[in-house]
């Protein structure tokens, strides 16, 4: 069938307007002088050279074993670290830009995604909770390469047990005309957790234990709605986050099949040895977004007990996440969260929970979270040392994401 012409015309406009972008993705880049943190655990490569083309690091390696291509645009690294780009398993898209998204240019959503996310060096973020329309269109603009910036996983809708809109989140739905997502029955919330996974969603985020405040404080899922969702998002190979809060959220999270806990649950005290071994036995994964406990200052719900609780559960074998509830809280800078969980897990479960850890637990491990030949080039320069102080992956030169700079320092 043919195709009109005005049609055509648009349809060659657009395809105009998105050359520059590919093209510039095609870039072979060759990174210089640089300490390299290929994975936590390996030996760090001193003056390496890591080669990239199209979107995939093809060698890394001390710069007197690689044979950098003559066509490589040059990034000179001298003096900062090389690591693979981070992952922030724990945001939402709530700021007022992003809840407009399809009102927004271009430019205004990208300066508003690397102001939050990606000077921060962030290539992936998980969404764990705004709306499916919000996060589709979001993603179709960077996945477009309309807008730069970080790779976007969203669990789009939440669910709340019924009644139980988090306190803290009715105003949002109200001030922006939300639709509520408070479940009603089992089968309804498993109905529209089978939608919003088949539409595209990449996990579900069920508030197992939801700050209702008033007598009531902490509302409950039931165990049967636990056990439904967490079945409906494993038989579309995706995982199931849980708001937990307490002692109770956590329990009835982690019997019932939920695959990583979306905070630490300071408000139950410290976990004993024994505890911890039994949380991590269960498979779940661990954000503890330490950071908003020490910002949040509640005396029930203090830092120290979020540390110790991710300590305790590291040392049980437990994999541990970073996340920061960017959105919820406007801490976007995350030194306070690279400081609060060196104290639990050291720099290399800091760079395992930012890299390797996301990517083993969200079935990547193969293409990404690492530094490696052949792996997607999802790469960070950040100034100094990550050994001598932990706030050096705070400081972000430049970030590559599928083999595109997509962040430069000014
Ligand atoms: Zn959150």
């Amino acid at each position: 069938m043919m195709r009109s012409l005005p049609a055509l015309l648009v349809a060659l406009a657009c395809l105009a307007a998105t050359l520059p972008l590919r093209a510039e993705a095609r870039e072979t880049l060759a990174i210089t002088a640089a300490r390299i943190f290929t994975t936590p655990g390996a030996p760090v490569i001193e003056d390496g050279v890591v080669v990239v083309e199209g979107d995939r690091i093809v060698a890394v390696g001390p710069r007197a074993s690689i044979s950098v291509p003559a066509n490589a645009r040059a990034i000179d690294a001298a003096g900062a670290s090389v690591v693979a780009g981070f992952w922030n398993s724990h945001i939402h898209l709530t700021r007022p830009v992003l809840l407009t998204a399809a009102q927004q240019t271009d430019a205004a959503l990208q300066n508003e995604l690397q102001a939050d996310f990606t000077r921060w060096g962030f290539t992936t973020v998980f969404d764990l909770a705004s709306t499916s329309d919000i996060a589709a269109e979001v993603r179709n603009r960077i996945a477009s390469g309309r807008v730069h910036g970080p790779r976007l996983l969203s669990v789009g809708d939440p669910f709340y047990p019924p009644n139980a809109t988090p306190i803290y989140a009715r105003e949002f739905y109200e001030a922006f005309g939300l639709p509520s997502a408070e479940i009603t029955t089992v089968t309804e919330a498993a109905a529209r957790a089978d939608r919003q996974l088949a539409a595209g969603g990449d996990g579900l985020k069920l508030f197992t234990g939801s700050i209702v405040g008033g007598p009531r404080e902490v509302a409950y899922m039931e165990a049967e709605a636990v056990r439904a969702l967490t079945d409906v998002a494993h038989r579309h190979h995706r995982l199931a986050f849980a708001h937990p809060t307490d002692q109770a959220g956590l329990e009835v999270a982690v019997r019932n099949g939920v695959d990583v806990l979306a905070h630490a649950a300071p408000l139950m005290g410290e976990w004993s040895p024994d505890y911890a071994r039994w949380v991590a036995s269960t498979g779940a994964a661990l954000i503890p977004t330490l950071a908003l406990y020490e910002e949040a200052a509640n005396p029930r719900t203090p830092a120290a007990t979020a540390i110790q609780q991710t300590r305790a559960f590291a040392g049980a074998g437990g994999a541990v996440l970073f996340g920061t509830d960017a959105g919820f809280t406007d801490a976007f800078d995350t030194s306070a969260e690279l400081r609060l969980l060196e104290q639990a897990v050291g720099w290399r479960g800091v760079l395992a929970a930012l890299t390797t850890a996301p990517a083993a637990r969200f079935g990547e491990s193969e293409t990404r979270g690492q530094v490696a030949e052949g792996y997607i080039a999802d790469l960070v320069i950040v100034d100094g040392d990550p050994r001598d102080a932990i706030q050096a992956l705070a400081i972000v030169r430049t970030v590559i994401r599928d083999g595109q700079v997509i962040y430069t320092r000014p």
